[in-house]
């Protein structure tokens, strides 16, 4: 639809970026365009209304656009962030990448056990990022009800990864 053509013609493609090979989209421009932000904001509202008691957002850019989601739903919004960042205390969940691994956290006492959460980012690639942050979520005792992107990368299979959780997925564009 409109949205998506917008989306479209407003993400930018920038090849090899952070590595050669990486196609990197750059959601920086949705935010020159207030109106188109709103009409992500709209959408993505849309999607998680009357299903969600709390939103959590992935660090960074997960937040740009979670906490307006959470916001336009007057429900919490709770902070993922990467390692190193909270002071305690705080719940960690380690995870594989390509070359390593990595950890994010969110503070204790903030998700209470039996909401059910929307786990937001802006972008699905393989989902390891997304996967990790709803075992944090489960740790606590909090129910992962969906997941929504507004970038969905189709051919590294992140939603395969996220179908064990039973939640739904909402991708803006894929
Ligand atoms: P995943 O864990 O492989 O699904 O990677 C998703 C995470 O990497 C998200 O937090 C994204 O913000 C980030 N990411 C990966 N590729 C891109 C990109 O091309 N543009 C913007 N963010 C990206």
């Amino acid at each position: 639809q409109q949205l998506v053509q917008d989306l479209k013609n407003t993400i930018q493609n920038i090849p090899d970026f952070p590595q050669p090979g990486i196609q990197f989209k750059d959601i920086t421009p949705i935010f020159l365009n207030p109106k188109l932000y709103e009409e992500v904001i709209a959408d993505l509202a849309s999607f998680s209304r009357g299903k969600i008691d709390a939103v959590c957002g992935i660090e960074s850019r997960g937040y740009l656009f979670g906490i307006a989601i959470a916001v336009a739903l007057d429900v919490p919004f709770i902070l993922i962030r990467k390692q190193g960042k909270l002071p305690p205390p705080f719940v960690s969940q380690k995870y594989d990448l390509e070359y390593g691994s990595a950890e994010i956290e969110m503070r204790t006492g903030q998700l209470q056990p039996g909401q059910r959460i929307l786990i937001h980012d802006d972008l699905l690639a393989t989902g390891g990022t997304t996967e990790a942050a709803a075992h944090l979520v489960q740790k606590q005792g909090g129910i992962v009800s969906q997941f929504s992107f507004l970038i969905g990368l189709k051919d590294l299979e992140g939603e395969k990864r996220l179908e064990k959780f039973g939640a739904e997925v909402h991708q803006i564009l894929t």
